[in-house]
């Protein structure tokens, strides 16, 4: 029986473990892996996925783990919506690549319209399309520095941009993704404090904290010269330095201060952008208009695709033949993309982000508690993360983020771990994950934290 409409794959949408996780058949394939690939592919949980669907990934052993990663912000829509399925296999039968420079296709420009459409700024844009975030924001420095004549690039600490030997370079974290690798090209890469409101020194408020860190920015721009900076490339919300959220009102101050400077403000949407917290982009919660915009991630709905999209006059300053790669854009990958741009306004995937923002802060407040070893939980939408510190402290505890991502993986839940300290426990679940899954999942984090806060601190719990 043919079947061109691939089957909503209608997983369960509840937790259930059938053995260990991982449980023996991953632990096969895992022995596999190991012997078959290098060690510096890291791994979070070492499950082997069989089908995912809704918020539920279901592994080779049958046990349906609560999916709170969407695969680091990827599958917002889910890992298979099935209209990105469908749009994909239909894609598939007519023509799976001709590489947009030497033969062109519609759903191409169908994806850089709605982007021009929809990314802040009220002035005319183009898109250009890659395939991974890194790519995006090399891009954009490439365009930034043919567009300005100069070669410099702000970035800021805890910062995270790929893996690529430039986007490294403009990483702030060390080890593990900088060791063994340099020299990188850190030549014009400059960097500036990130406004923290948790760790600026000094204990100051918010709107000191995002004076102080303009003035380090100044500070920054005065001593390297303006005429020597091409670009300052920031994330509106940090994702792998922590999910820290700047004071508001920094981020439309940075954008003026560096205009005055004649600096290309080049905004990182890559993990925060295309609904994720609440909004299309993250830029939109603080009003800061960012001249090009790198996004990737979510934007694919799992296929590879990445764009920078931004001021006509600005992406215009390359010459032509200048921008563009074998796979940029891929038709599958575009043809995914106008799925999830579909997705994102037909189910309301904004408003979704919103109501898992109100569901997590409800559940989670009760275990934030500086004294206890939660520091604060924070972001915007459907990105939010929790930071563990000693307790009583501000220093950064990754064994207790590492030991309680590790409970909740054993019960099923799927967790990651970030920031430049390794202390941060984020949540990212599909914008899709129904309420009553997430619930289940917020309350085994929950048992977790309190479990771990127990064992660390028996006198405590037994008074
Ligand atoms: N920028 C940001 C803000 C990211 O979070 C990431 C990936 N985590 C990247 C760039 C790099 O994207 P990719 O891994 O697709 O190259």
């Amino acid at each position: 029986m043919s079947r061109d409409v691939p089957a909503d794959p209608t997983i369960p949408q509840t937790r259930h473990l059938r053995t260990a996780v991982p449980g023996p058949r991953s632990l096969a394939l895992q022995a596999e892996r190991d012997a078959a690939l290098p060690a510096g592919l890291g791994r979070t949980l070492p499950v082997f996925v069989e089908r995912m669907g809704g918020g539920i990934i279901e592994d080779v052993d049958g046990n349906r783990i609560v999916d709170l990663a969407s695969g680091i912000a990827v599958t917002s829509v889910g890992a298979a919506h099935p209209e990105v399925a469908r749009r994909v296999a239909a894609q598939a039968e007519r023509f799976t690549h001709t590489c947009f420079l030497v033969t062109q296709y519609e759903s191409y420009v169908r994806v850089a319209q709605w982007l021009n459409a929809n990314a802040p700024g009220d002035f005319a844009k183009t898109t250009a399309l890659f395939s991974t975030g890194a790519e995006a924001v090399e891009n954009a420095v490439k365009i930034a520095r043919a567009a300005t004549g100069r070669p410099g690039v702000v970035v800021f600490s805890n910062a995270y941009h790929g893996r690529t030997l430039f986007t490294l370079a403009m990483t702030a974290k060390d080890k593990p993704y900088k060791t063994g690798f340099g020299p990188l090209p850190t030549e014009h890469v400059h960097r500036a404090p990130f406004p923290d409101p948790l760790r600026w020194p000094g204990s100051l408020a918010p709107a000191q904290v995002a004076d102080a860190a303009l003035d380090a920015f100044e500070e920054l721009v005065d001593r390297v010269g303006a005429d020597q900076l091409a670009c300052v490339v920031v994330e509106p919300i940090q994702g792998e330095g922590g999910f820290i959220v700047p004071p508001r009102g920094y981020l439309p101050r940075l954008a003026e201060a560096a205009h005055r400077h004649g600096i290309v403000v080049v905004g990182d949407e890559v993990q925060a952008g295309l609904a994720r917290t609440g909004t299309l982009f993250a830029s939109e919660h603080d009003g800061f208009v960012p001249d090009l915009v790198c996004t990737a991630k979510a934007l694919g709905g799992g296929l590879p695709i990445s764009a920078v999209t931004g001021r006509a006059e600005v992406m215009g300053a390359v010459s032509p033949g200048g921008l563009g790669g074998t796979y940029s854009g891929n038709p599958l990958a575009c043809e995914a993309a106008l799925a999830v741009f579909e997705a994102i306004d037909g189910q309301d995937l904004t408003g979704r982000a919103r109501a898992i923002e109100e569901q997590v802060r409800r559940a989670l407040a009760p275990v934030v508690e500086a004294d206890r070893g939660v520091a604060q939980l924070r972001g915007r939408g459907a990105m939010l993360a929790l930071e563990l510190v000693r307790p009583g402290t501000l220093e950064p505890d990754p064994d207790a983020a590492a030991a309680i991502a590790a409970a909740c993986h054993r019960q099923g839940v799927l967790v990651l771990v970030c920031g430049t300290l390794g202390n941060v426990i984020r949540l990212l679940p599909p914008l899709v994950i129904e309420p009553d899954l997430l619930a289940d999942a917020l309350a085994v984090l929950s048992d977790a934290i309190r479990e771990h806060i127990a064992v660390a601190e028996p006198e405590q719990v037994s008074a």
